[in-house]
């Protein structure tokens, strides 16, 4: 497939090459500072085009022991031992490698998961790195970071990440849990390995010892035999609620610690004094970022009454002009669905929308042949009990709905299981204060939308999950702290 089989909107494509680096044809695990064959293989794909990109190891119980004794001996001899301005040094060294081969991280990102590549080289691999930064600096400053306490490491972490921001989410885990003196086994999702074994041969060449991070590609099995191992002292998981459910089920009673991040059913709430094209550039973002692959994606839109009809038009308007295709091409705005069963899923809840009773609607624009993909998509006459409403679809799709009052708002906002996080838009202080409070999630933005920084914890309350990563209240979640 060339870059001419993708629709450009109208614009002259503008590919990322993908010719300056090399994608090996196989990659085996990286366990104790050695590739490790596996037992087996499978293919990563890249979801915009239908080709094989790539064939991986699939670890299985044996291999997964094998990386969680790596981490161990490097535990016990080595890392947590290290004086500690040592281990920021080489989280430094992490962070530089990352910016220096930021383009190659970026494309091969965009290659494996479908996202656009304004994205993952305007974000993703910027944050990875950012992450990296911020947590070297703690590492020789943890008795500062909790004044007053016995600041110590926990162990041998097991971590297990999703297919939505590969290498973000391995920086999030990996660089905190090392800046505190721990040892990592890392499980990438299924369709999205490529990044973090690209990682894994950085990490190599930035010559961290062998074991500090292992990184054992596979599936669900994998993940389960990780965090199952009884040797891992800590679980971290980003995943979805159904899993995070079954995770906390394992780990009761192990004297694991555990932080879950989960799925989430985001409110976008705009009022009638808000700027309101602002606030559409804000749903945009909120819905269509990462083709709305995002667990803090703004999935519910509701707008207050006597603006709803402006807003709707100027959001249709808006959309008419966005741009589905190639995620290689810099014109792209919203890129390829992740993964074949990803699209089921979508396609599926968009079906029970309508049979619900919601409205449809969608762009005039069509989408390319080959690939998965979905049109970005808004439902109207929503209810409160439709599933489109309730569920978390993780795709580009938004459900509308209207109130009147703040406290109407609050109210249907807080009507879901999740807790992970929302949005407000208006020109009131007073009321940004009023509806952030009110709102039951972990991060609520004003005036803006999906920003993110590694100084800011992140997290959710109820089922979005428990713990948070990112700012000191992440940096806890991987060391004790004893008053
Ligand atoms: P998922 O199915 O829960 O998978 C997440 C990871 O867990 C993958 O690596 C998966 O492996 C692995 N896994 C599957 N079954 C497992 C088991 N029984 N034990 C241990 N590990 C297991 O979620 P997903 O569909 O990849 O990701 C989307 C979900 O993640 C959404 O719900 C989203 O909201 C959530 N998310 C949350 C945050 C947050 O910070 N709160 C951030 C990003 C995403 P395979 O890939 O092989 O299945
Ligand atoms: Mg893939």
């Amino acid at each position: 497939m060339s870059a001419n089989d993708f629709l450009s909107g109208g614009f002259a494509a503008a590919p990322e090459s993908s010719d300056h680096f090399e994608i090996k044809k196989s990659y085996d695990l990286f366990i104790d500072g050695k590739w490790v064959k596996a037992p087996k293989q499978f293919e990563t794909i890249n979801p915009a085009t239908d080709e094989v990109i790539s064939r991986v190891g699939f670890a299985g119980k044996k291999e997964v022991n094998q990386a969680v004794k790596g981490a161990r001996k490097a535990y016990d001899n080595l890392w947590s031992k290290m004086p500690p301005a040592e281990r920021g040094k080489y989280l430094f060294r992490i962070a530089r490698l990352i910016q220096e081969r930021a383009r190659e991280f970026a494309v091969v990102e965009s290659m494996d998961g479908g996202k656009p590549i304004r994205e993952s080289r305007d974000v993703d691999v910027p944050l990875a790195a950012a992450h990296f930064f911020y947590h070297a600096g703690w590492a020789d400053k943890l008795k500062y970071a909790f004044p007053g306490a016995e600041v110590s490491s926990i162990g041998v972490v097991g971590q297990v990440i999703p297919w939505n921001f590969p290498l973000l989410m391995a920086a999030w885990k990996i660089a905190p849990a090392l800046a505190c003196g721990n040892t990592v086994v890392l499980k990438p999702a299924e369709t999205t390995p490529l990044t973090a074994l690209k990682l894994a041969e950085l990490i190599q060449d930035a010559g961290l010892p062998p074991g500090v991070v292992n990184i054992v590609t596979g599936a669900g099995d994998t993940g389960q035999a990780l965090i199952e191992h009884p040797d891992v002292d800590k679980v971290a998981f980003t995943g979805s609620t159904a899993v995070g459910k079954a995770i906390r089920r394992s780990v009761a009673g192990t004297g694991k610690r555990f932080t879950l991040e989960l799925g989430g059913k985001a409110a976008n709430i705009v009022f009638e004094d808000a700027p309101i094209n602002e606030a559409v550039e804000g749903i945009v973002n909120g819905i269509f970022f990462n083709q709305g692959h995002v667990c803090c994606a703004g999935s519910r839109l509701f707008v207050q009454e006597s603006i709803a009809d402006k807003v709707i038009k100027k959001l249709k308007k808006r959309i008419e002009s966005l741009v589905v295709g190639n995620p290689l091409d810099k014109n792209t705005d919203i890129g390829a669905i992740n993964s074949g069963e990803q699209l089921a899923r979508i396609k599926n809840l968009v079906k029970v929308g309508k049979d619900e009773g919601a409205c449809m609607w969608q762009p005039s624009g069509g989408v390319p042949r080959k690939g998965n993909w979905f049109k970005p998509t808004l439902f109207t006459e929503c209810a409160q009990s439709h599933r489109i409403v309730q569920e978390e679809i993780f795709g580009p799709v938004l459900a509308i709905q209207t109130f009147r009052t703040p406290q109407e708002a609050i109210a249907k906002a807080n009507n879901t299981p999740y807790g992970l996080s929302g949005g407000v838009w208006t020109d009131k202080g007073s009321k940004i204060f009023k509806m952030t409070t009110g709102l039951n999630a972990g991060v609520v933005w004003a005036n803006t939308f999906n920003k993110f920084d590694p100084t800011s914890p992140f997290g959710g309350y109820k089922e979005s999950g428990i713990g948070r990563e990112g700012g000191l209240h992440g940096l806890s979640a991987y060391c004790q702290v004893s008053y």
